[in-house]
């Protein structure tokens, strides 16, 4: 069922893992077989989960600047799982009592994470699936179709729910849902499958993590099949008030009522596995009761941006680098970049967090990059079309989008999607004019409404590659004024970046602006600025 659909994103990725692409026959250079690539790389790729020598080989990767950073602070992770192991170790009661060296390890972890497994899965996705490229799509509630099958997947790994995209298109899948008085069948998801399979598919978005139990509840859901993270424990309390079939996949990730039903998902049996579960949603749909509530709230989207195709829009064809995005933070058409990504958060109210920060930068002209539920959460409000520039962004940012044809918040996938967000950070020092180091450029990350274990290390990964990194809601950290300073200012010294806490969003947006400011005026950039800013004004009352 599965083959390699990237064949570029093969042979870019195989140098990365000293993989040759080439071979030399009688002293003539010929190409490598692809398989024989593949399968070197799925090798190299795994054992970086477990060598017993020398460190990540994706960590040069990085800007030689904060490469040597790591190396001068002892955080090169060794491999995936012994650093995991390790910190596993030192918090166990009576081992590590040093904060600093704690943090240590930590951050190599962090790293590991996010330069190494984060990375590594990111690629091999793209590799087996296809990098993503915009495209159109919608989301919200309102996706769900009354009178077709409505499948909602719902997790974090795409590999059954590529085969299930496959299956529900098939034509003899369609007639069978015909034959059961459906019109066909829709799929749609929640979480980050759903940001996977919307980014490479253009599948839509159901909802957020907090709307999961809302799909089953509109009386439409006909299944809802998951995978790993952020699957509520009360899902299948919800959905036995309902018809829907909840459908668990994963091994490690099972429930324990009644009604939830365990069809584990086996990669050799990928496409029978995705016809049982189509096939358990169609047969599900007569046993619809007459009460389907489905809200009308769905919004367009355009999806899909990856490290490519920003390079792509923003560099052109024939250029195809950083270069011009760097061009238009230099000019100051664009004042930054920053990274929104993350949960919703059930103690704050939906989505409000997300919304406010994003709207706020977009309208001090920074450019948006988002994933995972910050992704959802802008595409249901509308920000990730380009026409939104138009009615959010600053003057200099709707002139980038508006003559570019881009969103001002560009959806870059799921949260371990969140390593194309430091490869695109890579890209625009290695591009030039912005400095030598990631800590250089103006950029800020903010996570409004984070709640999951791994936002900890998401945040950990992006202060140790030199992103100023605001959390909103709260950190578990207030109790401990001397630890939260080391996070707060110390890392600056060390990384370049350092966590904040801001709970008000416009208050945060605002922060991550004054810091984004602060890098502009250390690279001599902050007078382009205001002289933009000035010419901005001075043609609008031209036109008026
Ligand atoms: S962003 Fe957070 S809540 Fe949303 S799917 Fe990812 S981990 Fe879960």
């Amino acid at each position: 069922a599965y083959r390699i659909r990237d064949i570029i994103k093969l042979l870019a990725v195989a140098p990365h893992f000293n993989v040759a692409t080439h071979v030399e026959v009688d002293g003539e250079v010929l190409d490598r077989d692809t398989d024989e690539i593949a399968l070197e790389v799925a090798e190299k790729a795994l054992a970086e989960w477990g060598k017993p020598e020398g460190e990540l080989t994706y960590l040069k990767r990085a800007p030689e600047t904060l490469y040597n950073k790591w190396q001068k602070y002892g955080v090169l992770p060794r491999n995936v799982d012994r650093e995991v192991v390790e910190i596993m170790h030192r918090t166990h009661i009576g081992v590590d009592q040093d904060y600093k060296n704690l943090m240590k390890q930590g951050t190599r972890t962090a790293i590991a994470d996010g330069w190494g497994g984060s990375m590594m899965a990111t690629d091999l996705q793209d590799i087996l699936f296809g990098a993503p490229s915009p495209l159109q799509s919608e989301a919200n509630l309102g996706v769900l179709k009354e009178d077709q099958v409505n499948i909602v997947i719902h997790g974090h790994e795409p590999v059954l729910s590529e085969m299930i995209v496959v299956v529900s298109q098939a034509p003899e899948m369609i007639e069978y849902a015909q034959s059961k008085g459906a019109k066909g069948i829709q799929l749609s998801g929640i979480c980050c499958t759903a940001n996977e399979i919307l980014q490479r598919h253009g599948v839509p978005l159901c909802g957020t993590f907090l709307q999961q139990e809302l799909a089953i509840i509109t009386g439409a859901c006909d299944a809802m099949v998951v995978d790993i993270q952020c699957i509520f424990q009360n899902v299948a309390n919800v959905a036995k008030c309902f018809h829907t079939k909840l459908i668990t996949t994963h091994p490690i990730a099972k429930m324990e009522q009644e009604n939830a039903i365990h069809i584990e998902f086996d990669e050799y049996h990928a496409i029978e596995d995705a016809k049982k579960i189509v096939k358990l949603a169609i047969d599900n749909f007569q046993n619809r009761s007459a009460d389907v509530m489905i809200p009308a709230q769905k919004a367009p989207q355009v999806a899909g941006f990856g490290v490519e195709s920003i390079e792509y829009h923003l560099g052109g064809t024939f250029r195809g680098s950083y270069y011009t995005l760097n061009d238009n933070i230099i000019n100051g058409r664009i004042r930054g970049v920053a990274g929104v990504v993350g949960c919703n958060n059930a103690r704050t109210k939906h989505n409000e967090g997300h919304i406010e920060v994003v709207k706020e930068l977009i309208k001090n002209d920074v450019l948006v990059i988002t994933t995972g539920c910050n992704g959802i959460a802008c595409a249901m409000e509308g920000l990730l079309t380009p026409e939104s520039a138009g009615v959010y962004c600053g003057p200099g940012l709707t002139e980038v989008c508006e003559t570019v044809g881009i969103p001002p918040v560009l959806h870059m996938g799921s949260c371990v999607d969140n390593s194309r967000i430091l490869l695109a950070a890579t890209e625009m020092v290695k591009a030039g004019g912005l400095g030598d180091d990631i800590s250089d450029l103006p950029v800020a990350g903010s996570a409004p409404e984070w709640m999951s274990e791994k936002a900890i290390s998401i945040g950990q990964y992006f202060v140790a590659s030199g992103v100023y990194t605001v959390f909103g809601v709260t950190l578990p950290i207030a109790g401990a004024p001397v630890f939260q300073k080391y996070l707060f200012e110390t890392f600056e010294e060390m990384y370049g970046g350092m966590w904040d806490l801001e709970v008000d969003p416009v208050k945060h947006a605002r922060k991550m602006i004054a810091h984004i400011d602060k890098k502009r005026a250390a690279l001599g950039i902050d007078k382009a600025r205001e002289r933009v800013m000035v010419d901005m004004a001075a043609r609008r009352e031209m036109a008026v």
